[in-house]
């Protein structure tokens, strides 16, 4: 089938001419209508999408041959594409067209990508699961009684079940790595700034990058290669320029003494038996210390709900989306806010609001940001003796829908990846084998962590894990 080719292999194929953007978007929109009532994945399939094929087909022949052209993407539902719904998965916007493309679509058009719809995910970017979403869970393609992970779930599902060549996603504090490591794709989350932010809708300014979804490293750095570049629509973007490395020289850090409560054992085990097979091809493993990454999930639980508090006060009922009137201006604002925003949205902006209050800001926000600081330059130390940190993604594969309740337990699972993002590193999800849960057998990704801008070193690594 030619939906199951990655984009590499695609690429070829269109421009050897063997096959067309027409025939290819073709066969992922018949997955779609296969696998999409039952696992969720895409809120919408674009309508015009074997058009925008056909365009980009046209373009070949008049002698374009970008490698994302005619290959057919999934779009996260918080990222902007010019008069399309953008929804962020909640009532809140579930009417919202959007009124500009996203810088990252706008390069992705200009390479001639087909948009095919746009993907499910937790309301706002806001969870772990997909089980936030206003529109129902993204379900697992290994095993649909499970979440599909979050909040990129719909991208990670849709790729993985081959409904899409490659998706788009965001990462607050792993969004696009955890359902990577739930669904058994390549997530990426670039170095902060290295992706323009423009067009994403903002959960965590200082957290927030665009990432990709993709079945291969190599992959995920053609469109990584497309995506990135400084954009003067977003003040933090910047240029990269990505360091040489070879695989056989490469140092690689292990901080083994995270590793203590909560890990799934045999999700240690693909773990060890993935590094010991680095170990073969050359690469040097070494145990290293990162004294304040125990606090990175306390410190991520601070600082996101405060920056999310302030960037959810836009929605108001009055500038965008839902609007319910009630007896004043006050009440404008509480009927709206109240009805648009889910459960976990109000729980955020509720502590958000609490850490910045006056009384609680120096005890809770200021701390938390010393301790990013801190956090952010034992990395950086680390870095300088080895060239990747490695984890596994997650402490464990995907767990049932309505399995984690409980907020807070939740959020511990997010221990491995909320740390990438509170210091602006760009870090990778590869996946590294299968463990076994109820007769099923459920992907689990390795994570690898590099220096701000060393992405390359990502790919390198990515694409010898087996
Ligand atoms: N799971 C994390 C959270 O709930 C990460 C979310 C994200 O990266 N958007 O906040």
């Amino acid at each position: 089938m030619l939906n199951e080719l990655s984009i590499t292999e695609a690429a070829d194929k269109l421009r050897k001419k063997e096959i067309s953007a027409v025939e290819l978007t073709g066969a992922c929109l018949e997955e779609i209508e296969k696998n999409n009532p039952e696992l969720n994945a895409y809120l919408e399939v674009f309508s015009d999408a074997k058009e925008q094929a056909q365009a980009a087909d046209v373009r070949r022949a008049s002698g374009e041959n970008h490698a994302l052209l005619g290959i057919p993407l999934a779009v996260k539902d918080n990222i902007l594409i010019e008069g399309r719904r953008a929804s962020a998965a909640s009532k809140m916007l579930e009417n919202y067209i959007a009124t500009y493309d996203a810088t990252v679509i706008k390069k992705l058009r200009d390479a001639g990508a087909v948009f095919l719809g746009r993907t499910n995910c937790d309301e706002f970017a806001m969870g772990g699961s997909n089980e936030n979403s206003a529109f129902g869970p993204a379900r697992n393609p290994h095993d649909a009684s499970r979440v599909a992970g979050g909040s990129s779930g719909g991208s990670a599902a849709a790729v993985a079940t081959h409904m899409a060549l490659g998706a788009l996603g965001s990462d607050t504090g792993g969004s696009v790595r955890d359902p990577a490591s739930f669904c058994g794709v390549v997530g990426l989350k670039p170095t902060y700034g290295a992706v323009s932010r423009s067009g994403l809708i903002a959960m965590g300014s200082s957290l927030d990058q665009i990432g990709v979804l993709a079945k291969t490293a190599e992959d995920s750095e053609l469109i990584f290669n497309t995506i990135s570049g400084h954009d003067p629509l977003d003040s933090t973007s910047r240029e990269i320029s990505n360091s040489q490395f070879s695989i056989s020289k490469f140092r690689i850090g292990v901080p083994r003494h995270l590793f203590a409560q909560g890990m799934d054992a045999d999700v240690l085990e693909r773990f060890e038996a993935t590094l010991k097979d680095l170990k073969q091809k050359g690469c040097e493993i070494a145990d290293i210390e990162l004294p304040s990454a125990g606090l990175a999930l306390a410190v991520y639980y601070i600082i996101m709900p405060a920056e999310a508090s302030a960037n959810l006060a836009r929605f108001d009922g009055v500038r965008y989306g839902l609007s319910l009137r009630g007896e004043n201006l006050q009440d404008d604002y509480a009927k709206t806010r109240g009805a648009g925003f889910g459960l976990e949205v109000r729980r955020r902006i509720m502590l958000g609001t609490y850490v910045l209050s006056s009384g609680y800001y120096d005890a809770y926000y200021e701390k938390a940001v010393a301790a990013r600081a801190k956090l952010r330059m034992e990395f950086e130390k680390a870095l300088e003796s080895v060239d990747l940190i490695a984890t596994p993604t997650m402490p464990t594969p995907a767990w049932k829908i309505g399995g984690k309740s409980d907020p807070l337990s939740a959020y511990l699972s997010d221990i491995f990846t909320v740390t990438a993002n509170l210091t602006g590193n760009p870090a990778i999800s590869i996946p590294m084998g299968v463990v076994a849960r109820e007769g099923k057998s459920l992907p689990v990704g390795i994570q690898f962590t590099a220096a701000h801008g060393d992405e390359s070193a990502l790919f390198i690594v990515g694409k010898e894990v087996k």
